[in-house]
């Protein structure tokens, strides 16, 4: 039998958590074919949330949870999640109810025909505001141009992974985590199903536009270096521009002299020079920052509480746990598909 594994991560989720719950237990009730066990990542919640995952991981013996020891992000929150998920396959999804549970057969059942990794593209984002919409069109607009893979769009993180992609994820150890991309960039054979959004259940979103903004920002420099090459780009180009300046700026003095004016030529290029060398810095700095954050291989996330027992690290211990073993295919997928 099957054994699948919803990861769910949480941050301050007392509100939904339970009906999520209800709502999800009613639908695995109707799987028969696969046993199904939830792990939710409480990701450092100041409110209930842990209090009920320790009520209905005691309630119900197919509930599992750890407990990260601070807020460390959704990201770091997933891979949690993953790295404690042992199944045939792991289904993340947010606990919101934005994801709607309904979906899972579906989903499984395309798992079960050879596909590595089911994604659910949503077809709207109505929900949303213009200029939110606007934004995330000029997001992948750029990250499309700028990398080599195709990115999807309007795809999030409501899926469903083979242990091979599961695997995949868990050597990818960057405390930076764009998920996203990784998702992408771990390539295998993907799926996209349309689904609809659906309005939050209750409680808040936690991102802000400063969120999304730094999100989109750690998008880009952890997927593409292109940023680096446009200052390169932008020097080679101004240096041009200068010099055919130059040349025409002798030649005005040799056939005219020179009487001392172009105040306003030299305040432009003074600060159009000043802007392009600072925002070049800039996109400098951002890199050097990652690689500074990286450098320090510090762990991505601490789990405090696993189950109802506390968690103690020993200092040999890593989190990361290659997985290499061969196992049974699936089924055979038609390429024609
Ligand atoms: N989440 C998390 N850690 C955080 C922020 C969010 O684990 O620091 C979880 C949250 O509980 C929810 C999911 O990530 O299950 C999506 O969060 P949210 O609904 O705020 O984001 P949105 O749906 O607006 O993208
Ligand atoms: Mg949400």
């Amino acid at each position: 039998m099957d054994k699948i594994v919803i990861v769910v991560p949480c941050y301050n989720e007392q509100e939904v958590l339970r009906q999520f719950y209800a709502k999800l237990s009613n639908v695995l009730r109707e799987l028969q074919d696969c046993s199904v066990s939830c792990l939710f990542v409480d990701d450092g919640s100041t409110d209930a949330t842990l209090q009920i995952l320790r009520e209905l991981s005691a309630e119900d013996s197919n509930v599992h949870y750890r407990s990260l020891s601070r807020n460390f992000g959704k990201e770091s929150a997933m891979l949690a999640g993953l790295d404690a998920a042992n199944g045939d396959a792991v289904i993340l999804m947010d606990a919101d109810l934005q994801h709607p549970p309904e979906l899972i057969p579906e989903m499984i059942s395309w798992w079960r025909k050879g596909y590595d990794d089911v994604c659910m593209k949503r077809t709207d984002r109505r929900d949303e505001t213009i200029f939110k919409r606007m934004m995330a069109n000029l997001f992948y607009r750029v990250l499309q141009m700028v990398s080599r893979c195709t990115i999807q769009r309007n795809v999030g993180d409501f899926r469903l992974l083979d242990r091979r992609c599961v695997a995949a994820l868990r050597l990818v150890r960057e405390n930076q985590r764009f998920t996203k991309g990784l998702f992408t960039w771990i390539g295998f054979r993907k799926k996209e199903l349309p689904f609809h959004v659906q309005p939050r259940a209750a409680g808040k979103t936690t991102w802000s536009y400063f969120a999304l903004y730094n999100l989109a920002v750690e998008g880009l420099t952890s997927f593409t270096t292109a940023p680096l090459r446009l200052t390169t780009f932008l020097g080679l180009a101004v240096s041009l521009l200068a010099i055919s300046y130059m040349f025409i700026v002798l030649i005005n003095a040799l056939l005219y002299g020179d009487p001392v004016a172009g105040y306003p030529t030299l305040m432009t290029v003074m600060l159009f020079l000043g802007g392009v060398q600072l925002l070049s810095l800039g996109i400098l700095g951002e890199y050097l920052g990652r690689v500074f954050m990286e450098s320090k291989q510090r762990p991505i996330y601490l789990v405090a509480e696993a189950d109802g027992k506390d968690v103690l690290y020993a200092p040999e211990d890593s989190p990361e746990r290659r997985i290499v073993r061969s196992v049974e295919k699936r089924g055979q997928l038609d390429e024609t598909e």
